[in-house]
């Protein structure tokens, strides 16, 4: 809640990116398998969701467990910690975020005691409506007092409070089901959840689907997962999504689905660009296809004369096959990619903080030397990239490096799950494209038209939400103040940053210092 010392939030947390989450979510109901392996399995194909925590929920039928902590899915878990883990229904969780408010009981899946057992949820996406959902928290019975305050600070462990306390008029407690029908349409902004009871597997998706969720088969049982990938690498048949507005539950009775809301399609677009995997089918349509075809609609408008197209590895790759493609320019690696470079949470020291991208990215010199580039890349957020790769290049002797990237300029913040930079911070807000490319120091930059970009997905442009393009949100915003991510953070809470500058891991892996407000006022600021 916003501390009542007139300050706004966000001061406190400089650079802190909070709970704004674009994580990955599974869940299996299946009596007879490991449920846990199959979950630790489902969550290491979700990994590229959220690397800050990794968690698994099992229950057995009459109790559940949860084991989650810090650090990659392969960190966290162990052949002990998963055989500890038994039971035929499990949720897990991979989450995104970054060092400071990333404490452990932000970590995912959340647990509370219900009426009627417990329940253990975990959440894909951002909610909008935070503060009043922490005031229906507040109006529980038995919720008052400081006893009863929420230790975790994110817009997650709020739903879960609310799905664990609703009670009739005669105070009878509803069981999990039933609080689900009452509390969800409560629940604004973005949510693939996916949650379970002692008996029973949930899984449900706000009204706009923003963030993806699909339903799978296995032989004997049912998983529900973030990205049709995760169905893939656990042997799961895709079955269909999860419908926008749907809950599902699924039980020994078999698989039930109900409404909570009506659907009204407006999937992230950047899902297709950047978020899910090359191997994700989303609403129908294939996430390595757009992209290629993304970088064929590139190369047709903004033609670059040169020798070889690079990609940008690993994001910028199937587009660099479809600009090379279209153009008819030779497609090459420029620059080879360490994979085991993820989110290290070794500080570097300054020496190698000045290599920059080297820790992720070195050039192929006898590739590139004397050669007119293009390089391809998915998205510009900040610019800190894209920059260094053509100092980079040029290092390396490119004779040229133009610079083609298969998404419009990002010009709005997200409120749906991505944690992009504040507004601000944004390279694209305040400098025209012309500009940028100057600052980036390439000989051209282009960018896909926004609709290119949506043509390319094979979507309807209305059923897919492009805010952060287009600043077109597509379910309406509270106040920006209560829209801040340290909205639930108390000051003097256990693991709240001071003041000052905050470390963080930049969008590429490698921990920078940042400092600047959070995302709180990101639409009035210029
Ligand atoms: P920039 O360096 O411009 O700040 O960020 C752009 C780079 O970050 C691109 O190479 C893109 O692939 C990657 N990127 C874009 N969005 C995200 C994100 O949400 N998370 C992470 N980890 N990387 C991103
Ligand atoms: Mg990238």
């Amino acid at each position: 809640m916003p501390r009542g010392d007139g300050r706004l939030s966000h001061d406190l947390n400089p650079g802190e990116k909070g709970p704004r989450d674009a994580c990955g979510v599974f869940g299996v109901w299946a009596p007879g398998e490991e449920v846990s392996k199959l979950t630790y399995f489902g969550l290491y194909a979700l990994q590229h969701r959220g690397q800050e925590s990794a968690g698994i929920a099992v229950s057995n039928g009459s109790k559940i467990l949860v084991f989650k902590d810090m650090g990659l899915v392969s960190q966290v878990f162990d052949e002990t910690s998963l055989s500890s883990l038994q039971g035929h229904i499990a949720v897990g969780h991979t989450r995104y975020s970054t060092t400071g408010a990333s404490v452990w009981e932000n970590a995912q899946p959340t647990f509370r005691a219900t009426g009627h057992g417990s329940i253990a949820l975990g959440h894909n996406g951002n909610l909008v409506n935070a503060a009043e959902l922490a005031a229906m928290v507040a109006e529980l019975p038995g919720s008052r007092g400081p006893r009863h305050r929420v230790a975790a600070t994110n817009d997650t462990d709020l739903v879960t409070a609310l799905l664990a306390g609703q009670t009739d008029d005669d105070g009878t407690a509803l069981t999990v089901e039933q609080a689900a029908a009452r509390v969800l349409p409560r629940v604004r902004g973005a949510f693939s959840f996916v949650f379970m009871d002692e008996q029973t597997l949930y899984a449900a998706r706000d009204p706009q689907g923003f963030r993806p969720l699909v339903l799978g088969r296995l032989e004997r049982g049912w998983v529900v997962a973030s990205e049709t990938a995760a169905l893939d690498i656990v042997g799961a048949s895709f079955i269909r999504e999860v419908e926008p507005g749907e809950l599902i539950a699924i039980d020994e009775s078999g698989l039930r689905s109900s409404r909570f809301a009506d659907a009204k399609p407006r999937g992230c677009v950047f899902e297709y660009v950047y978020l899910a995997r090359p191997d994700t089918t989303i609403a129908g349509r294939n996430v390595y296809l757009s992209r290629v075809e993304m970088g064929r609609r590139l190369a047709r408008e903004a033609p670059a004369e040169a020798d070889l197209v690079i990609a940008t590895p690993e994001s910028g790759t199937p587009a660099a096959i479809g600009y090379a493609e279209a153009s008819g320019i030779p497609y090459g690696s420029g620059l080879v990619k360490n994979s085991y470079v993820g989110r290290t949470f070794i500080q570097p020291s300054q020496t190698i903080r000045q290599l920059g991208i080297r820790l992720k990215l070195n050039p192929l010199r006898e590739v590139i030397r004397g050669k007119r580039l293009v390089v391809v890349d998915d998205s510009i957020v900040r610019g800190n990239t894209q920059r260094a790769l053509v100092r980079m290049l040029r290092e390396a002797g490119a004779a040229e490096v133009h610079v083609r990237i298969s998404s419009p300029p990002i010009k709005w913040p997200c409120f749906f799950g991505i944690d992009f930079a504040t507004r601000a911070e944004l390279i694209a807000n305040g400098l025209s494209v012309e500009q940028i490319g100057t600052s980036l120091g390439a000989d051209s930059l282009a960018y896909i038209s926004l609709e290119g970009m949506v043509e390319a997905t094979t979507i309807a442009k209305p059923d897919l939400c492009r805010a952060c393009f287009d600043g077109e949100y597509p379910v309406d915003l509270p106040d920006p103040q209560l829209l801040g991510k340290e909205v639930l953070e108390d000051s003097d809470r256990p693991g709240a940053t001071g003041a000052g500058t905050a470390a963080v891991s930049d969008v590429d892996g490698v921990a920078t210092l940042l400092s600047g407000p959070g995302a709180a006022d990101a639409l009035r600021r210029p």
